[in-house]
């Protein structure tokens, strides 16, 4: 018998470069599909609610390899959970909250890796740093201690077409090289999270160190 989330998972690895991580993310999605994504191959899973991130990580106990990535809106009184729960944190998305992590990373002794959330155009729907804003925060984020800032993470406003959604994903890649020209001594530059299962082949191109990819591996969230 064939598996289609084991297809499209051997289908979407060999059409990406060897140096870009594939995140699985698996919210609203049922464990048994999670097991099969991690018989393919999978060991990064991304979920966007603390709770359901809780539960599924009991459940999965006996899988010890799984790196977790928080994708989220992260909720200020979430934060903590969020830090004993997850590897890596995409969303980080303001100041407070940033300064909220690096105090209670310090307390819990933990170093989560971090991307800091941009906007590369205006976005209602959407938190995260407008470019200006986020240059202006750098001088202060490169004072959190704690905080292991990885690179930037974006996702496109809805309803752009093709060519401004290309225009995005360069535009945050020049962003970052940018602020890694500056020489900060903690904030580093090395990753790039964008790409979804609608924009990923154009993210890739733009420069994309990892694609967090949902339908496309585990069909539509209902
Ligand atoms: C849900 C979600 C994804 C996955 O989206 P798909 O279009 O299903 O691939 C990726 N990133 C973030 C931040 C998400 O919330």
């Amino acid at each position: 018998m064939t598996s289609s989330i084991s297809e499209s998972i051997a289908a979407i690895r060999a059409s990406l470069p060897a140096s870009v991580r594939l995140i699985a993310v698996s919210k609203h999605k049922p464990i048994e599909l999670m097991r099969e994504a991690y018989s393919a191959g999978i060991r990064d899973f991304g979920e966007s609610r603390i709770q359901e991130a809780a539960s599924k990580q009991t459940q999965l106990q006996d899988l010890p390899d799984i790196t977790w990535h928080f994708l989220g809106n992260l909720q200020s009184n979430k934060a903590k959970k969020a830090l004993e729960l997850f590897d890596w944190i995409h969303s980080v998305d303001n100041l407070p909250i940033a300064q909220r992590l690096d105090t209670l990373a310090q307390q819990l002794g933990v170093s989560p890796l971090v991307c800091l959330q941009v906007k590369i155009l205006p976005d209602p729907n959407k938190s995260g740093w407008m470019i200006p804003e986020l240059l202006a925060d750098l001088p202060t984020l490169n004072q959190y201690k704690n905080l292991q800032i990885q690179g930037l993470m974006t996702i496109p406003p809805r309803g752009l077409d093709d060519g401004e959604i290309v225009n995005v994903f360069h535009r945050t890649h020049q962003l970052a090289q940018e602020i890694a020209s500056q020489n900060w001594t903690r904030i580093k530059m090395q990753h790039l999270s964008m790409g979804m299962s609608g924009d990923y082949q154009w993210a890739v191109k733009a420069g994309a160190t990892m694609v967090r990819l949902g339908t496309i591996l585990f069909g539509q969230r209902t």
